[in-house]
């Protein structure tokens, strides 16, 4: 592996400043294009146009709870008795009324005009009248006096007809769907997935089924990859391992630029011998390599690839793809990619850049070795609601990344004593951010 210093006067980069360039570096590749998807199939996407609601929700008052409806002025004492005058299920609308009854009606069916309260079957007696012809629905004795309004849902307590319900620049959830179905959004405007071509360098990586010969490991970061950029919404095209020469990274380079916005690379990243990256970005674009003040992480690239002939199903944007190298390092990798990569691919489709608000917490560990570099620490939330370490956190152990459920982000030169309020970034929210 080669990881040299940086180079003699230059000083790390700190992360913040990365990010910064990351965003500002990717401002040039925004994507426009947009597509009407079902809402069906829109989890995840970025909504690319406001929605807004043309009915109030719920449409009209309707009923919490399954009982009675009734004017709450008819029962002035607990024990009145009212006839029934109809049955309303849900999906039925009712007649108005009539003064000095009580409609039957179960949950989410429209409160009858005149009705101003539900009072729930539970507090309700109903009396059967058999062979009354003319109060074929029986009669009800309510035991307790209403308050008039209770267990009604009103009219547009949910949204407003008018209102904006999803502003455009929000990522899908299940939620923000089913808000939009409740409007009645069949479809909805959407901004196309960013394009993004992965492979991995390392003429010592081999993949899994295949047998391991002496020098080899598993290829992992291909799989860490290419899931990070599915849970980020991408259209990952997945060009495999490159050999470590400077012909085959040239060419595949060209390759993934001619139909990608983005071309994320592991491995190779460093300036040493077989670090073949740099050179075979530089002769396809540009290209800088950084090394960050972080830990993992540290050499990062970050340039573009020219487009040779834009022809047929070029992404759209821009004469050249954007580009990514990550360090080789199994949890550099997936480290640099959700604070990294999540920014370029954030930048791209308008999305706020900053990292999610870190919360915190109080640590269950000694970390007493300050590092001259921010560290990104892995570590698990306990029931007692503090953070345990993984007792491995070099950037070889991926298992210290698959225990973890969050990184606590240590500022420069900082220990940590037990008890010590820490920054705790969780990995749900910088996975798939
Ligand atoms: P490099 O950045 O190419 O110098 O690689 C740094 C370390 O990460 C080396 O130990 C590599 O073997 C390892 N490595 C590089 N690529 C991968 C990969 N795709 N999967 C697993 N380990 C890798
Ligand atoms: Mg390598």
């Amino acid at each position: 592996m080669n990881t040299p210093a940086a180079t003699p006067g230059r000083a790390l980069l700190s992360l913040d400043e990365a990010l910064a360039r990351l965003a500002a570096g990717s401002a040039t590749q925004v994507l426009t294009a947009t597509e009407q998807v079902s809402t069906f199939e829109a989890l995840g996407r970025v909504l690319a146009a406001d929605v807004r609601s043309a009915l109030d929700v719920p449409p009209a008052d309707n009923t919490s709870m399954d009982g009675y409806a009734m004017r709450a002025a008819d029962v002035p004492a607990a024990g009145t008795v009212l006839p029934v005058s109809q049955r309303l299920p849900a999906g039925v609308v009712g007649a108005p009324l009539a003064p000095g009854t009580a409609a039957r009606i179960f949950t989410g069916a429209q409160v009858p005009a005149g009705a101003d309260a539900v009072v729930m079957q539970e507090e309700c007696e109903a009396i059967a009248d058999e062979g009354n012809a003319s109060q074929p629905l029986g009669r009800v004795r309510v035991r307790t006096v209403p308050a008039s309004g209770q267990w009604i849902r009103r009219r547009g307590e949910d949204v407003h007809a008018g209102a904006t319900v999803l502003v455009r620049g929000t990522r899908l959830t299940p939620q923000a769907l089913g808000l939009a179905a409740s409007v009645g959004a069949g479809t909805l405007q959407v901004l196309r997935r960013p394009r993004v071509a992965v492979f991995s360098t390392g003429d010592e990586l081999v993949m899994p089924g295949e047998a391991l010969k002496p020098g080899a490991i598993y290829n992992s970061n291909r799989f860490t990859l290419r899931g990070l950029l599915q849970a980020a919404g991408c259209n990952v095209s997945d060009f495999g391992i490159v050999p470590d020469r400077l012909d085959a990274t040239r060419d595949a380079l060209r390759r993934a630029a001619a139909h990608n916005d983005l071309i994320v690379t592991s491995g190779g990243v460093s300036v040493g011998e077989e670090d073949h990256l740099r050179p075979a970005v530089l002769a396809e674009g540009r290209i800088e390599n950084w090394q960050i003040a972080m830990k993992p992480g540290k050499p990062l690239a970050f340039g573009a690839v020219r487009r040779g002939s834009p022809e047929g199903g070029a992404a759209g944007e821009g004469g050249e793809a954007l580009f990514v190298g990550l360090p080789g390092n199994p949890v550099s990798s997936f480290v640099t990619f959700v604070l990294c990569v999540s920014t370029v691919l954030r930048a791209m489709q308008g999305l706020p850049t900053g990292l999610p608000r870190p919360l915190p917490l109080r640590a269950a560990f000694d970390w007493p070795r300050a590092d001259k570099r921010r560290e990104f620490l892995r570590v698990r939330l306990n029931e007692a609601g503090e953070l345990e370490l993984f007792d491995n956190q070099s950037s070889g152990v991926l298992t210290s990344a698959v225990w973890a459920d969050g990184l606590v982000d240590n500022p420069a030169g900082q220990r940590i004593a037990r008890g010590d309020t820490v920054r705790y970034l969780p990995l749900a929210e910088l996975v798939a951010r």
